[in-house]
């Protein structure tokens, strides 16, 4: 608080006249934000391009006539990468742009609202989010917390990884050096995985090195950028731990009460417009990376049935315990798997059987 605030309102308390503070921020003030992000300054689809962080500024500054001004950091400018959640929530910033998975530790749920392994892809996660209760789920996880939240942008399908030697069997698991993060790395752990976690900039070095021999990241075009390809020759394909990767927009809930309504909808309208355009992106750029990263001799192809099958038993023990554990986890694994089940009935008959027919 300013000095001159601090004496007038020490006046006004004198006085016997305290001024009440405007319940809400009027329609004309103009407000300075700030936003947070996991990822650093300049990372394409997250923080650069269309429907990253610093474009679902641009929309708002632009659809509110410069009335909500969001200023963007890149992880480490500000805060570090992993600090967002407790930043936002101590109202340090207004705003974090990540993935919710990483809050893991403070509630298992947040797992649900990213990705799970075995879970939903794009057009599901949408379903679920928009029209079956995901977003007030979201929420009500968040509740104690004091924060809002809704998806923002969306990787589409993400690749299993790449691996140094062919993988044939489950035994061909035991001992691998992957790095790997999240459930997903916890389920491969179950299965003999020697597990590492490493932020992007480390994977090419150490699977380069040998240090690691495979490696998660996200898919063709990010992996590309990274050399993975240079360090590694078979690309597993299937997006059995990342079916669709949603990027969380988190919202310190006392600013966002004080929002004006019209702000409001801006906000929830721009993080819609960068869920759809981030996701359009990626199919754009993840299918142009995939033709070259084949023409440099890359072996793309999906995992072995026989590990899908263990991957998806062990899945479900993994995520059995996760809800006996916590009510609220298993709340919204219930909502979220009753979704599915519904929506992969409807997908069979319809967008799956769209693309066998029409594929070119
Ligand atoms: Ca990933």
């Amino acid at each position: 608080m300013s000095l001159i605030r601090r004496q007038f309102l020490s006046r006004a308390a004198v006085g016997g006249s305290v001024l009440a503070a405007p319940a809400i921020v009027s329609a004309q003030t103009k407000l300075n934000w700030k936003m947070t992000s996991a990822y650093p300054k300049g990372s394409p689809f997250y923080m650069d391009g269309p429907g990253s962080a610093t474009d679902l500024a641009k929309r708002i500054r632009e659809m509110s006539d410069g009335r909500l001004i969001i200023q963007v950091f890149g992880a480490g400018e500000l805060i570090p990468a992993f600090e967002g959640f407790d930043a936002v929530r101590a109202g340090t910033v207004e705003m974090n742009h990540a993935n919710s998975y990483f809050w893991t530790g403070k509630t298992f749920a947040a797992q649900y609202f990213t990705a799970v392994p075995f879970g939903m892809n794009f057009q599901g996660m949408n379903g679920w989010l928009y029209d079956g209760g995901g977003i007030d789920l979201w929420n009500e996880v968040y509740e104690p917390f004091g924060l809002v939240a809704m998806p923002c942008g969306n990787t589409g399908v993400q690749m299993t990884g790449w691996f140094k030697k062919e993988i044939k069997t489950v035994a061909d698991l035991k001992g691998m050096k992957m790095r790997i993060p999240g459930l997903a790395g916890k389920v491969l752990a179950n299965l003999g995985v020697d597990v590492k976690v490493l932020p992007g900039g480390e994977i090419f070095p150490a699977l380069e090195r040998g240090v690691i021999d495979a490696a998660e990241f996200v898919g063709p075009f990010q992996d590309r950028r990274l050399g993975l390809h240079k360090a590694a020759k078979y690309y597993y394909t299937t997006g059995w731990h990342e079916s669709s990767t949603v990027s969380e927009l988190m919202i310190n809930k006392a600013a966002w009460a004080k929002l004006p309504k019209d702000l409001q909808a801006i906000v929830q309208n721009a993080a819609a417009a960068c869920n759809v355009i981030s996701e359009g992106w990626c199919q754009r750029n993840n299918s142009e990376a995939m033709e070259d990263l084949k023409k440099q001799g890359v072996i793309a192809r999906p995992l072995p049935d026989e590990v899908i099958k263990a991957l998806r038993a062990e899945t479900q023990k993994v995520l059995a315990d996760a809800v006996a554990k916590d009510a609220l986890t298993k709340k919204v694994h219930d909502s979220y798997f009753g979704f599915k089940a519904k929506f992969d009935r409807w997908a069979e008959v319809s967008e799956e059987a769209f693309h066998v027919t029409v594929r070119g």
